[in-house]
């Protein structure tokens, strides 16, 4: 069985035939590789932390640099708004890129003091549409970060979009690798129920079946839970 690389046609399905196929494709992977129990934090702002020291690393190195902040009591709003930037950056030395994350997370906690008096949970209550644009103001939080502090920090129910999720639509014929992130996030979410549990299991079992299955070189489809799906 090839890969199949048909035109795209993810857009032109009814929203009902989109929810149709994406919800199978779901329950497919989440029968054959079982709940992912993504992103264990003890707290919404260390998951908020984890989603800008998540960005171009992996998640271990991120939770050496978790670690680092919890061990100098540094993982809170308030002790990290104190923090100089250079000692910051040398805690979270382990996730790479460490002087620009530093000034991101003095970004986010900048923005979290002015929004809500550092206690991100409060952002929970505001409404997604309103939220989403104001977290992209802070420099350095594109739209996957904010989605993963939305979803993972939040409990909002934005869809998170990544290499992973693009590589696999477009290996399906639905969209095209290139969509704008916005495109394929809406393609996600004007067909499924606003359901954050979902969202949040739909996104990890996608990066479980492109890292074991959908590899970049030489996907594995005889073996993949979505083989069912290709043309
Ligand atoms: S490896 Fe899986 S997800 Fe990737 S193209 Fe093949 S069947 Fe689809």
């Amino acid at each position: 069985m090839g890969v199949a690389r048909a035109r795209p046609v993810g857009l032109h399905f009814a929203p009902m035939n989109r929810e149709a196929l994406l919800t199978s494709m779901y329950q497919s992977m989440l029968a054959s590789l079982g709940e992912s129990r993504w992103w264990p934090a003890e707290s919404p702002f260390e998951m908020a932390v984890g989603a800008i020291l998540t960005q171009n690393t992996n998640w271990k190195n991120v939770e050496r640099a978790i670690d680092n902040l919890k061990t100098a009591r540094a993982l809170t709003p308030e002790a990290m708004a104190t923090l100089p930037s250079d000692e910051l950056a040398a805690l979270i030395q382990p996730s790479g890129y460490f002087r620009v994350k530093a000034q991101r997370l003095k970004g986010l906690v900048t923005f979290l003091d002015q929004e809500c008096d550092g206690d991100i949970s409060l952002l929970a209550e505001r409404d997604l549409d309103e939220l989403r644009p104001m977290l992209l103001t802070i420099k350095g939080i594109g739209p996957e970060t904010a989605d993963s502090i939305l979803l993972y920090a939040l409990g909002q129910p934005s869809f998170v979009v990544d290499a992973y999720t693009r590589r696999i639509l477009s290996r399906h014929g639905l969209l095209p690798e290139d969509t704008h992130y916005d495109e394929v996030r809406d393609f996600f979410m004007d067909a499924l129920d606003p359901d954050p549990a979902m969202f949040n299991e739909y996104h990890a079992l996608l990066v479980r079946v492109a890292k074991d299955f959908c590899l970049k070189k030489a996907p594995q489809c005889e073996a993949c839970p979505l083989r069912e799906y290709l043309d």
